[in-house]
């Protein structure tokens, strides 16, 4: 059950009201990255979990975010109050002035209704703790650009409480993720295919307008990666030269492969 305190968990002030930064912090409101999608997307996840130390977990931080979506609406809503009344304040926000009388409603900066579509639950613990750090990062990100956008000694305080809880959650999820034990790539129960899992397809390949070159990094190289160049060119020229290509095998980047299509006709 959810009980209300009336007390906002961040005391917020603010200095000079700015409707214009009003209007940004919607964003964090009713936006993709905001805080009832946060709230929304560990709850509902809590709901269907039953890992009970997990759902713990979820369902605290879930609340949590309830929180923070209280104490940035108030923030915005003290940013924005003045488009209530001032023709100047208003053209900041039309939609806040003239449907909502200066009050924040569930819409992002460009009055995008909020949607539920923002919402990451698949019923798989493991792949819904990570969804949920991306989560934070991108909460994360969002707050130190609107902290960057506003010279409001008081508004940057509590900007910076509500950024600093997010890296508390990315530590959260992380740690619940590890603790669950699983290899780092092993999702649901089906193994991929041994051999194909570990290709790398060199897909965008020669040099590009800006000279950007193909690399050579962790991501296709060492360990057990297995460098397939172009393997698009190569169906291509294999039926261009009427030659009859091969399946499967593993030797490095020159050998031919057409992801099991029907081999071309020889000649
Ligand atoms: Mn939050
Ligand atoms: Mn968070």
């Amino acid at each position: 059950m959810y009980h209300h305190v009336k007390q906002l968990m961040y005391t917020v002030r603010v200095g000079t009201p700015d409707t214009r930064f009003g209007n940004m912090l919607l964003e964090q409101f009713g936006g993709a990255n905001g805080e009832l999608a946060a709230a929304m997307q560990y709850s509902i996840q809590g709901l269907n979990c039953e890992d009970p130390e997990r759902k713990d977990l979820l369902m605290d931080i879930g609340t949590e975010e309830l929180s923070h979506l209280e104490v940035v609406g108030t923030l915005a809503r003290m940013h924005l109050k003045a488009a209530r009344s001032s023709r100047h304040a208003a053209e900041a926000d039309p939609l806040i002035a003239v449907a909502g009388g200066g009050g924040v409603a569930l819409h992002n900066s460009q009055g995008n209704p909020w949607t539920a579509d923002y919402l990451k639950v698949t019923g798989e613990l493991d792949v819904d703790l990570r969804s949920n750090i991306a989560a934070e990062a991108r909460a994360k990100i969002v707050y130190e650009r609107l902290i960057n956008f506003t010279d409001d000694p008081d508004t940057i305080d509590a900007l910076q409480f509500l950024m600093s809880r997010e890296i508390t959650h990315m530590k959260a999820f992380t740690a619940a993720l590890e603790s669950m034990g699983k290899p780092q790539f092993s999702i649901g129960a089906i193994p991929p295919t041994p051999g194909l899992v570990d290709q790398y397809f060199n897909d965008s390949t020669g040099t590009g307008d800006r000279g950007e070159p193909d690399v050579r990094g962790p991501w296709n190289q060492g360990g057990d990666w297995e460098l397939v160049n172009a393997p698009a060119f190569q169906q291509l020229e294999s039926e261009f030269a009427g030659t009859r290509s091969s399946n499967g095998g593993s030797d490095g980047g020159t050998k031919e492969r057409n992801g099991g299509r029907k081999p071309s006709r020889s000649r």
